[in-house]
């Protein structure tokens, strides 16, 4: 590697966008100063907020909380963690353990909620009943709604304003051409570096810290910092969803065309300021069973439950 453009140290990293070669110290201070401006620009959090940040194990949820911590005194907000134990044997366990060491060792408190304890079924026996009825639906896609469902109702019922994510660049792309693919356009217009649902109460506006970030450069950051990052599995179910071939394929498209990313995001924004002229901002009911926030009668996961477990 060439060395630091800023400096002439030896450089850990290149970016086309940038079209520079940084040092350590150069990339961590450009790296966090583009966080806290994100923060700051888009008015992510206000002093006096409580902010919960839901953490997988994984090197974006845990720079966000480790970023969100450092940030916390000078911005004046508190900051929790949020876990979910999906209950998937070789993978939740190792990855809890991890959680817990992280945060002790950066002092952030952490909640752990499992799907165990609140469905009833780890996502292990909940596989197992999917794929007795045909695999109607994949696993990510159950996952995904519980996981949303505990998030909210956690974050809430801890008082916070806002819950952050770890979600980056790359994250927020294949999310956009997912939703492309099946066409589903209020969610595009939805999605950003802040989501609000204004219109119902129970809803905590979901925030994301690292949305310009690309996945590459979290993942530099997260070990040059020493992040205690869980990387010894793999979720098995993860082959079961779009977006493994998404995130393939974008990944070679940058790599033939750099910037590919960003134009893409551009684009993207470009596409949902335009629709919500048009499309204003989702109307939220109650699901008339368990009166969480939902879009329909019934809620995603109280249809889920019913499916699964008949209730
Ligand atoms: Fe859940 Fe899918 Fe993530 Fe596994 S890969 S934890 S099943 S959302």
């Amino acid at each position: 590697m060439p060395s630091c453009t800023l400096c002439g140290e030896k450089a850990v990293m290149s970016s086309s966008y940038l079209q520079a070669y940084l040092c350590r110290e150069h990339f961590i201070k450009y790296f966090e100063k583009r966080v806290k401006l994100t923060i700051n620009i888009l008015g992510l959090i206000r002093p006096g907020e409580r902010v919960a940040v839901a953490v997988s194990g994984g090197k974006d949820s845990l720079t966000a909380l480790y970023l969100l911590s450092k940030f916390s005194k000078d911005m004046e907000y508190e900051v929790f963690g949020l876990a979910i134990d999906e209950g998937i044997k070789g993978y939740s366990d190792l990855r809890i353990k991890c959680l817990k060491d992280h945060a002790r060792n950066i002092g952030v408190e952490l909640h752990i909620v499992s799907f165990k304890e609140f469905f009833g079924a780890s996502l292990d026996e909940i596989v197992k009943l999917l794929k007795e009825k045909g695999f109607e639906y994949k696993p990510c896609s159950v996952c995904g709604v519980f996981r949303r469902y505990i998030m909210n109702k956690f974050a809430r019922e801890l008082k916070a304003d806002k819950l952050a994510t770890g979600h980056n660049l790359d994250d927020e792309i294949q999310v956009f051409l997912m939703n492309a693919i099946r066409g589903a356009i209020p969610n595009i217009v939805r999605e950003g570096a802040i989501t609000e649902y204004s219109t119902h109460k129970k809803m905590v506006p979901r925030i994301k810290p690292l949305y310009f970030i690309p996945e590459k450069e979290s993942l530099i950051y997260s070990k040059l910092v020493g992040l205690n990052v869980f990387l010894e599995a793999k979720c098995p179910y993860v082959i079961h969803s779009m977006r493994h071939p998404v995130r393939r394929w974008l990944n070679k498209m940058e790599w033939e065309r750099p910037l590919t990313k960003y134009r893409i995001i551009a684009t993207k924004e470009v596409i949902a300021s335009m629709l919500g002229k048009v499309e204003t901002k989702r109307s939220i009911g109650t699901c008339e069973v368990c009166g969480e926030p939902s879009s329909t009668a019934i809620c995603k996961a109280c249809f889920y439950k019913n499916y699964l477990f008949g209730k």
